[in-house]
């Protein structure tokens, strides 16, 4: 603005109109002078994605978009409506370097990172979609496509303009980050000590088991892993949830729940197990109710809290990366 001749304060006005109004178009500013508006016609870029297609669930509660990137690429975002929850599921990359093997977005590979912006566009459209309903977005979970620890700096930024007081005013706390566990930025988002939540896709409580699925896990072993998590709870106070597929007799064996017991005995933690949504190009299923049952009761004897989730959107594969694999 000060480049323009404006005053310093019509920056805030901006920021107030994207972040407070859900504006996404200059001429919608109607609280700055039209000359102004027309230099942002000019010289901003204001849509950083654009809707290619949206699925209801059948129950109307889970809502997937894809959207298409300046570039062409695709990403993927889901709100879920629970009880008084909307939480969304956002992406941070398109597609992803992990390669983990039940994950249609691994089977994907590696497109590019999302920069800050197309990752708070995410939030901002289902704000503004929410708001037309008289609701706002309860939490934002970084669990769609890509890892979020591998753009670390574009996420972190994202969450913090999304925080800012002055502007959405999102607070930190109702961020959740998944990482399938790289350990150096585990260790840096300790030092930080911010309050977004951190969760690990875990999946499996041996190496050869964890690497067959996570290939990541070649890197950084389970015990390294649990180590990091450990300075992190030390470092902030907070606590871990690990996330954890239950597929059938893969990774939903007493052998495995005792094992993930003691390895994450007296740590402050909880284990967020969920069968596993199915993809084409793995081969595994989802745990019945019965042994998703046996493996929640065997961490709770061991002192370890677990909750099995119900699966969301099944019908509109509202797992990450399964409607973007489809086009
Ligand atoms: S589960 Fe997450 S980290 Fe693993 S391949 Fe899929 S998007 Fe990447």
């Amino acid at each position: 603005m000060s480049e323009w001749g404006e005053p310093v304060y019509r920056a805030q006005q901006i920021w107030q109109g994207l972040y407070r109004q859900y504006w996404s178009s200059p001429e919608q500013f109607t609280n700055i002078p039209k000359s102004v508006r027309m230099l942002l016609a000019e010289n901003l870029e204001f849509k950083a994605l654009s809707l290619a297609t949206t699925l209801n669930s059948s129950d109307g509660q889970t809502v997937k978009s894809l959207f298409k990137l300046p570039d062409g690429k695709s990403i993927e975002a889901v709100l879920m409506r629970y009880e008084k929850r909307n939480t969304l599921c956002i992406s941070s990359q398109a597609g992803c370097a992990m390669g983990c093997v039940f994950c249609a977005t691994g089977q994907m590979g590696f497109k590019r990172h999302l920069s800050s912006g197309e990752i708070v566009a995410q939030v901002m459209y289902y704000a503004f979609l929410l708001h037309g309903e008289n609701a706002v977005v309860t939490n934002v979970v970084l669990m769609g496509m890509g890892e979020p620890f591998h753009n670390y700096d574009n996420t972190l930024a994202a969450i913090d303009r999304l925080n800012d007081p002055q502007g959405y005013n999102f607070g930190a706390r109702r961020f959740t980050i998944s990482t399938v566990g790289l350990v150096p930025a585990i260790r840096r988002f300790a030092a930080e000590k911010r309050q977004v939540n951190l969760a690990i896709s875990l999946h499996a409580a041996d190496d050869d088991l964890r690497t067959s699925m996570l290939p990541v896990n070649k890197r950084y072993p389970i015990d390294d892993l649990l180590a990091a998590c450990r300075e992190y709870i030390a470092a902030t106070g907070r606590r871990v949830t690990f996330e954890w597929a239950l597929i059938n007799e893969v990774n939903d064996t007493p052998e495995q729940a005792i094992l993930l017991a003691n390895k994450l005995k007296g740590m402050l933690c909880h284990v967020n197990a969920i069968p596993l949504n199915p993809t084409l190009g793995y081969s595994g299923q989802a745990t019945t109710h019965e042994r998703a049952e046996k493996f929640k009761q065997i961490l709770n004897g061991h002192g370890i809290p677990c909750t099995i989730r119900l699966r969301r959107g099944i019908d509109i594969q509202a797992g990450c990366g399964q409607l973007a694999s489809q086009l």
